[in-house]
This record gives C-alpha cells, sequence and structure tokens, in this order.
C-alpha cells in the first residue's frame, strides 16, 4: 500500500534515534517527537517518520512498506540473510551511509584464554543476537561452532557458562573489559545507512528522496568541514597557504589600512590542529580563526 507521503522508518529508542532525528531537523524536516506515537507527521514536507524498534526496520523496507529507513549495516546485513535462508525477499537499495552509529561486530574469549586464530574457536558454542553474520564469517573460515542465540546481557554469557565465546558490537571495548572478555576477531565494522525500497516511485517521491539526499550530504559534509580566516604576511602568503589543510583556492583580501598583510579565507575538509595554528604564527600569521559550518551546498 503506498501513500502519497514519504514515509520513513527510523528507530524509536535507542542508539541511533537522536542523531537521526537530529540530521532529519539539519535537512529542514520539521517534527515533533511528543509522546508515543508510532506515525509522527512532518510538518513542512510530505513525509512521516514511522518510529519502530531497529530490528524492525530492514523488514519494513524489503517489504516495501515504508519507502526510506535509516539502520545499522549489522542489523540489516543479519536481516538479510536471515531473510534469504527463509526464500523472503530482501533486496534494498543502500543510498548512503551516514556518519554515525559506528560500531564493530566482533567475536570476544576469556581474557586469560590462549587465542592464535579462528582455528581456536573449533567446537565452541558463541552467544550472539547476530547468528546469521557469525554463521558466515564461520563458514568462510571453515571452523565448525555451535550457536547460542540471546537477544540481551550476550557479554555475560560465557560467566554464566552458557558459552565459550560471544559475538557482539563493541565500540570501546569497555563491556568486553568489564566482563573478563578480550576481543579476538572483527568480523564486520558497521554504521548507520540510509535505505530505500526496491520498485517504483512516484515523480514527487523521487524528487522528494533527491532533495532530502542532496541536502544529507551537504549536513555531513559541513559537520567535517571548517571556515578557517586568518591574517597572513603578503610576503610569506605561498609558505603559509602550504600549511592550511585544503588550500588550492583559498579567497586572498587586501586589509583596509595594514598593506604588508593580507586576509585569507578557505573551507576546509579538515580541523586544523594546535600544531598547525602554532607554525602558521611562527610565520607571521595572526587573528587565525576556526569556525564551524551548519550547512553547506557546492
Ligand atoms: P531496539 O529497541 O530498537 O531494538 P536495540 O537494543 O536493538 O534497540 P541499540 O542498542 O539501540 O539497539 O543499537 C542500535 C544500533 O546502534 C546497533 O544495531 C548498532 O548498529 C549501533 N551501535 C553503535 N554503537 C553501538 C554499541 N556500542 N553497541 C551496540 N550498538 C551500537
Ligand atoms: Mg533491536
Amino acid at each position: 500500500m503506498q501513500t502519497q507521503r514519504l514515509r520513513i522508518a527510523i528507530q524509536k529508542k535507542g542508539r541511533l534515534s537522536k542523531e537521526c532525528q537530529e540530521l532529519l531537523k539539519r535537512c529542514g524536516v520539521k517534527f515533533n517527537m511528543m509522546g508515543e506515537r508510532l506515525v509522527v507527521h512532518c510538518e513542512n514536507m510530505p513525509i512521516d517518520l514511522l518510529l519502530v524498534r531497529d530490528d524492525d526496520i530492514p523488514g519494513l523496507i524489503m517489504d516495501g512498506v515504508v519507502d526510506l529507513g535509516v539502520i545499522g549495516e549489522n542489523e540489516l546485513e543479519e536481516v538479510s540473510l536471515e531473510r534469504l535462508a527463509r526464500n523472503e525477499p530482501a533486496d534494498y537499495v543502500k543510498l548512503r551511509r551516514l556518519d554515525f552509529g559506528g560500531c564493530r561486530l566482533s567475536i570476544a574469549i576469556d581474557k586469560d584464554a590462549e587465542y592464535k586464530g579462528p582455528q581456536d574457536l573449533k567446537g565452541k558454542r558463541i552467544a550472539t543476537t547476530y547468528p546469521q553474520l557469525v554463521k558466515r564469517y564461520m563458514d568462510k573460515q571453515g571452523v565448525p561452532f555451535s550457536a547460542c542465540m540471546l537477544n540481551g546481557s550476550v557479554e555475560v554469557a560465557p560467566r554464566a557458562g552458557l558459552a565459550d565465546a560471544i559475538c557482539d558490537l563493541v565500540s570501546t571495548g569497555a563491556t568486553l573489559e568489564a566482563n573478563g572478555l578480550k576481543e579476538v576477531e572483527v568480523i564486520l565494522r558497521s554504521k548507520a545507512v540510509l535505505i530505500q525500497r526496491q520498485g517504483e516511485f512516484s515523480a514527487d517521491k523521487l524528487a522528494l528522496i533527491e532533495r532530502l539526499l542532496t541536502r544529507m550530504q551537504g549536513v555531513i559534509q559541513a559537520k567535517e568541514s571548517k571556515y578557517i580566516m586568518l591574517h597572513a604576511p603578503t610576503d610569506r602568503l605561498e609558505q603559509i597557504k602550504d600549511l592550511l589543510p585544503g588550500a588550492e583556492d583559498p579567497t586572498v583580501m587586501p586589509l583596509s589600512k595594514d598593506k604588508t598583510k593580507v586576509a585569507i579565507h578557505l573551507v576546509s575538509a579538515e580541523n586544523l590542529f594546535w600544531e598547525t595554528m602554532e607554525r602558521l604564527k611562527e610565520l607571521g600569521a595572526s587573528s587565525i580563526l576556526v569556525l564551524p559550518i551548519e550547512k553547506m551546498m557546492e
């Protein structure tokens, strides 16, 4: 059942929800997340947000029930494999990788156990929420194992005697350490992605998706970029430009009074580190400003 309004499924509550809402807001999508609603109507664009558990997002896309979704690659891949194994539709289009939700899916074992390679996992029981991804990895290594499916508290499984190893999401590794485990294999590196269902779209929806994508590009690029301004002695201009990240074609302007200096303005894809600022200063640069950029469009 297709609707006129673009339907986007996002995680209701969890590690992806805050940044996902923030991204949409920065793209100019206005909405109000009040109460326990499943569907939130956007005020200024023909968009409905569907607030669901992240587990449901890949399926909603693959069944063509929603148009777009934001989901971690780990969950997306796991559901794809699961559906393929059951002969259910598992198609989707990955529109772009986003700049949040970064983590890795790793195998961890007792921190004191010896480990030389995947062969050491032979015949072991691995507790995980991602049995399909673990199986794909272990099959590729040619190592037989048994899986223990757990939807939560995976990291306590070895201590509780439920499993010999675990395969779980890790970002800092602090949880593993707190549970006496060590990370031995990374089987997937994941980030949040924007996905689209397969099939036909009306021209209006296509245009709206295109617009959202351009805006997302602008928001993500802006977050990674800085606007740099400084005054440089005219006779050291080239040396100073060499120090600035991505300064192929900066704007160079005269100052109103001091003719020995010029103002340089540029957008840099990188931050300007303190060390570089100190070297610029040594070369006679002054009034060095590094500003965040809110939006950009090329
Ligand atoms: P839901 O209630 O929606 O099912 P959940 O408990 O399954 O939520 P979260 O813990 O909110 O899921 O994590 C959502 C996603 O965030 C993960 O699937 C993963 O892609 C990403 N993520 C980023 N860092 C981490 C991390 N350190 N641990 C777990 N997930 C992480
Ligand atoms: Mg979940």
